[in-house]
């Protein structure tokens, strides 16, 4: 073993956070993945949803010498070139209202900022999430969260947060009063397993806000940026909410996290109240609105849409062929495959035979690939993911299956 043998050293000296797979990735390019041996890898996970563009995209990759080269550091206390570019196209992409923007490092982070910026918009504490929902692991964040794995081992959280059944209209009515700061959702579940809304269910959380004078926060750090093919997953519905919470990908991978409101609502914040020394960093920011110039000049919103349903459309077809399926469902490029067996396994076997694959608990195959991603990379995935399917099919028989 080398002494610089990543397996040895990470496993060695890093927090042990995460559930490793037992590969070094060196180098990406589009949708494909290689490792240190040279295995070539079709990205079905993007980082998590990190890689929008597609791994080291020609003018992301540019964009970042150029800053890197100019300035890496600069406080937003001081005005800065690429920092202000960046939020003049970001604000292009966003409901046309949410014109102020906080800049964050994180995901958990914008809802951090969000959840500040309704309490003290509104004077109200008690927000309102959903079961099943995910928004971070930071203490604010986490509050929102639903799952209990992640929760229970910290408390005591933030208090006032409440969570109401995901597309419950009715709980959700009785819910949101007059008290609520806000109502904090993803208008598709993601790590709680690609859960779509019912179609009236972001219309009605958009009312009841509305009417009770409280902010609809939506969290779309990973449907938002292109994923579901709009740009924002909220289109699908008809929504505008008065807090966006945007992260992962719309700086190529790059540590973001970005909450979006209108002057109003921003401005409730006082200066100081809330900031970040890393908030708007310079080369993050050159990432960002070269991502958003890339997701535009290459159509990757539209890509999503085509390729996405192809892709979808595949796994359908396997669903009608596997019984151990039990359900595909997503739009554009986030789509889930639910299956009766445990699918660690398969997210294994998948590596070996060149292909990487989340999950999103542990019967739920999901697939968040670049929005560049081609059909025939999705065939690959196919023939791969069938010939994984027909070994788990074989020999199964119904009680051995979990329900
Ligand atoms: C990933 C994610 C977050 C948290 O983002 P981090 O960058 O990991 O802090 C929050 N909300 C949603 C919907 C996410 O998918």
């Amino acid at each position: 073993m080398s002494q610089a043998d990543p397996f040895s050293i990470e496993d060695a000296h890093l927090a042990q956070v995460y559930a490793k797979r037992p590969v070094t990735l060196v180098r990406g390019n589009g949708s494909l993945l290689y490792d240190s041996m040279g295995r070539e890898y079709v990205d079905c996970a993007g980082g998590y949803g990190t890689c929008i563009v597609g791994h080291s995209h020609p003018r992301v990759v540019e964009a970042i010498k150029h800053q890197a080269s100019q300035l890496t550091s600069c406080h937003g206390s001081f005005y800065n070139d690429a920092r202000s570019q960046f939020v003049q196209k970001l604000i292009t992409i966003a409901p046309s209202g949410l014109s102020r923007v906080f800049l964050a490092n994180s995901g958990a982070e914008a809802i951090e900022a969000a959840i500040k910026i309704a309490r003290r918009s509104t004077g109200r504490r008690q927000i309102i999430a959903a079961k099943g929902g995910f928004h971070g692991k930071t203490h604010g964040a986490l509050s929102a969260t639903w799952d209990a794995k992640y929760r229970k081992n910290f408390e005591p959280l933030v208090p006032g947060f409440a969570h109401v059944p995901f597309n419950d209209a009715e709980a959700a009515k009785s819910a949101v009063t007059s008290e609520t700061a806000a109502v904090l959702v993803e208008p598709i579940q993601g790590e709680g397993g690609v859960r779509m809304p019912s179609p009236d269910w972001l219309p009605i959380l958009r009312d009841l806000t509305r009417d009770t004078g409280s902010l609809l926060i939506l969290d779309e750090i990973q449907t938002g940026f292109g994923r579901t093919g709009k740009v924002l997953a909220s289109e699908h519905f008809g929504v505008e909410p008065d807090i966006l919470c945007l992260g992962k990908g719309i700086a190529s991978g790059l540590p973001i996290g970005v909450a979006l409101a209108n002057d109003h609502v921003m401005g409730s914040l006082a200066k100081g109240e809330h900031t970040s020394t890393f908030g708007g960093n310079p080369i993050v920011s050159a990432s960002g609105a070269a991502s958003i110039d890339a997701l535009q000049e290459d159509h990757l919103v539209d890509n999503a849409a085509t390729v996405g349903a192809y892709f979808k459309n595949k796994l359908d077809k396997l669903h009608a062929n596997y019984p151990i399926i039990r359900d595909v469902r997503g739009l554009g490029l986030m789509i889930a495959v639910e299956d009766r067996f445990d699918v660690y396994n398969l997210l294994q076997k998948g590596l070996e035979e060149g292909v990487i694959m989340l999950d999103a608990g542990r019967n739920v195959l999901r697939f968040l690939p670049p929005l560049c991603m081609n059909k025939q990379q999705v065939d690959r995935v196919i023939t791969v993911l069938d010939h994984l399917l027909e070994v788990e099919q074989v020999g199964r028989v119904p009680s051995q299956t979990i329900a």
